[in-house]
């Protein structure tokens, strides 16, 4: 029989379990090859997918597949690297192939386009650069602003490409600029940049450097514990260089807020403008470029954020993963895969260590150094001259508050900006005040769509929910009795700003939250006026609590601990107390001694006294304790299955067919809890509910879900809800 190679297995975006097959195109083309882009029919319209396999033949009758209409590319735009690391995540995830691979391509090249080639000119940074500088224009050239800004995002180089979605005439603003001498002009990448030299490292960090150095080649994990300042960027910059030397390239993950223009600068002083940054805030054909350089060995090394991961490498070296405990790397929608998890299966793939690195290691990445999976490398001390900060607790119990703010802290402030000291004050509540409340009635303006109060917004004059969006001016009167005598209560950022112009009025204060950063490169003059000690006070949420090297700032005050003490979810101690460490070590980073003050209605909690007596990793051994007693992550293992529908019977409905069809499947060691409602159970007009599958063993919960979940589509109210499978879920929302 003719067994001839003429059915394509195409992966296409949507919710299919699997490839479909196609016939040949019938056009003359290239010749089809495994990790391709083809164009393929889908019901009326047409798709791009990629070409998983090409076989001989195929379950369905020929008469019932259809033709592709092209391949695109001559030679396969994955490699077979890039396709096992996507199946992997599929299966993993139980997340359809199609999605997975799109997710992984940049959207250009996921469309069916190609990039436009580079152009060579581009402009740099002088040497005596000021980070001021910017700044100083806003007002008088915004336009020269807004270039330096983003030249400065990019790490001190752009192209015009770089640059050509800037409104208003940028390239007159790019020749005022180098008449000016602010900006130098020349060939991209190479010899315009400035290189650095490491400092000498201490003890800790060569003997964690020597690890690293000879596990090159090898797939180890390191865990690079290491205390806020100790210097584990360092420690990356000299193993990203010992990779550089055998000319291998890296992968470097960091968390959403942390790529920020200073950290891009230091990595291209250090290694050299080589480096291909991955963002969302770049344009199409930047992001599809920065791709194809890194698929194609040209670049040294990438630098990006979640997404990043799936970045192909022609010649792996080294993955890092900074922060390595942050949220961000989760993603909470659509495919809810974890990059540091997959950087791990990853790196394993190619037989390269994978570095993470953290002051607050997750909970899961020491319990695997525990187990022996990973090898921990220790910092135990501030690199250079900063000392570690004092922390002290402040109860509120019986204290006169002003704006969120006890005597003692007001107090402490005044001490450390009389001393030339910046003050950093944590809220993570932005807005006005969280609640407002009706005098007469008592009635407290809540979203019509969701379980959820409106937070008051005084300078936008507006009613905002948190949650779902949903805005309106602000209240004037009682939604249920009509009286306009209406109190805000609780402090929000936008509260504690003017409350802080009041009590402080020769100080500059400088907020930064969503409301605030909103505007393109208002986040980068926020952060100028910090670092440029212009503004004394800062006010922050969760934007302001890492990354930053603020060398200024003595005083930190986190003003609510008690917020995350007593979560819902079952990680809320543990993300609260990397927080309040990882705010802590923003106190004191160069050569001031740092205080930290933490205010408390609970200042006898014992999660917070063992964090602040015995620090983070006896902190840390407590709760995995916990979390072993009770079989939760990591010493257990979960799979969520959400559901949610505008009808509040609806989600519990589909659940309850779902946990019957999981009984009938047998489950053990699986264990089945719910369906529950949601801890906000209505969001943005929909009822939300869950099930929870828990259990101790990870290859039997992978195996059992690979029996449900092809299933799950056809339950009688599937289509009648919104659903979704979380594995490893980590929110519990
Ligand atoms: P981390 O990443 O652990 O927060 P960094 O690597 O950013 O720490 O280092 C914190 C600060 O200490 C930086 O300003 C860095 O330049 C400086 N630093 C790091 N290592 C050394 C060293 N060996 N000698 C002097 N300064 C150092
Ligand atoms: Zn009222
Ligand atoms: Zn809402």
């Amino acid at each position: 029989m003719e067994t001839e190679a003429s059915i394509l297995q195409v992966a296409v975006p949507g919710p299919f379990p699997g490839p479909l097959d196609y016939l040949l195109p019938t056009n003359d083309g290239p010749a089809p090859t495994v990790g391709a882009r083809v164009r393929v029919p889908l019901g009326p319209r047409q798709d791009i997918g990629i070409i998983t396999g090409i076989a001989s033949a195929s379950q369905h009758p020929a008469h019932r597949l259809r033709p592709a209409k092209a391949i695109l590319d001559t030679s396969p735009l994955l490699d077979a690297e890039s396709l096992a690391l996507a199946q992997w995540a599929a299966r993993y995830y139980h997340h359809p192939i199609g999605d997975v691979l799109a997710g992984c391509l940049p959207t250009g090249l996921r469309r069916g386009q190609w990039p436009a080639p580079k152009t060579t000119n581009a402009w740099h940074l002088p040497d005596n650069w000021d980070a001021a500088t910017a700044a100083r224009l806003e007002r008088r050239a915004p336009r020269q602003a807004a270039v330096l800004r983003r030249i400065m995002t990019l790490g001190g180089t752009a192209t015009a490409a770089e640059l050509q979605d800037l409104d208003g005439d940028w390239r007159g603003a790019l020749r005022q600029l180098v008449d000016k001498e602010l900006l130098g002009l020349g060939m991209a990448a190479g010899e315009n940049a400035r290189k650095t030299t490491a400092p000498e490292l201490n003890p800790d960090q060569s003997a964690a450097v020597d690890a690293i150095r000879d596990g090159l080649g090898t797939a180890t994990v390191f865990l690079v514990d290491g205390i806020t300042g100790s210097g584990k960027t360092e420690v990356y910059l000299a193993a990203l260089q010992a990779v550089l030397d055998r000319g291998l390239q890296a992968l470097v993950l960091v968390p959403e807020i942390g790529l920020t223009p200073q950290l891009l600068q230091r990595f291209r002083e250090r290694l050299g403008p080589n480096l291909a940054v991955m963002h969302s805030g770049l344009s199409e054909g930047e992001r599809a470029r920065a791709w194809l350089a890194a698929r194609d060995g040209e670049a040294a090394v990438v630098i990006g954020t979640r997404s990043a991961l799936f970045t192909p490498l022609a010649r792996p070296g080294l993955i890092v993963v900074d922060e390595e405990h942050d949220l961000s790397y989760k993603q909470q929608d659509g495919f809810r895969y974890h990059a540091r998890d997959l950087a791990a299966v990853r790196a394993r793939q190619h037989g390269i260590p994978l570095i993470l690195g953290s002051a607050t290691p997750s909970l899961e990445s020491l319990h695997n150094a525990r187990q022996g999976r990973y090898r921990t490398l220790q910092l135990n001390r501030r690199a250079g001259v900063a000392q570690p900060p004092t922390v002290h607790l402040l109860d509120l119990r019986g204290q006169p508050l002003d704006a969120g703010l006890s005597p003692e802290l007001i107090r402490q402030m005044r001490r450390h900006l009389e001393a030339d000291g910046q003050a950093l004050l944590f809220l993570n509540r932005r807005g006005f005040a969280p609640v407002l409340l009706c005098r007469d009635c008592g009635a407290v303006a809540e979203c019509a769509r969701c379980d959820a109060r409106l937070t008051y917004h005084r300078a936008a004059g507006r009613m905002r929910c948190h949650h779902c969006g949903y805005e309106r001016p602000a209240d004037t009167r009682c939604g249920d009795c009509g009286s306009t005598s209406l109190h805000t209560v609780g402090q929000g950022t936008e509260r504690l700003e003017s409350s802080l112009n009041a009590l402080f009025p020769d100080q500059t204060t400088s907020r930064i939250d969503r409301d605030t950063t909103r505007r393109r490169g208002a986040m980068e003059s926020l952060l100028e006026d910090a670092h440029s000690g212009r503004s004394r006070i800062l006010i922050g949420t969760q934007m302001l609590a890492k990354g930053h090297d603020l060398p200024d700032v003595s005083l930190v005050g986190i003003l609510d601990c008690d917020q995350g003490l007593f979560g819902a979810d079952f990680r809320a101690t543990e993300r609260m107390a990397q927080l309040i460490v990882q705010v802590a070590g923003r106190a004191g980073r160069a050569n001031r001694p740092g205080e930290v003050f933490l205010q408390t209605h609970h200042p006898e909690n014992p999660l917070l006294t063992r964090l602040l007596r015995d620090g983070y990793r006896a902190f840390a051994e407590d709760a995995l304790g916990e979390r072993e007693q009770v079989g939760l992550p990591p010493c257990g293992h979960l799979a969520l299955l959400r559901a949610e529908a505008p009808a509040a019977d609806r989600p519990r409905q589909f659940l309850e067919q779902a946990r019957q069809l999981a009984e009938n499947l047998n489950p053990s060691p699986v264990a089945l809890l719910g369906p529950v409602p949601a801890p906000m159970e209505r969001r943005a007009g929909r009822y939300r509910a869950q099930l929870l599958l828990q259990s101790p063993d990870r290859l039997a919960l992978q195996r059992f879900l690979g029996r449900l979940s092809p299933a799950l589509p056809g339950l009688p109210t599937a289509r009648k809800v919104r659903w979704s499978l979380d594995v490893d879920p980590q929110e519990m929302l």
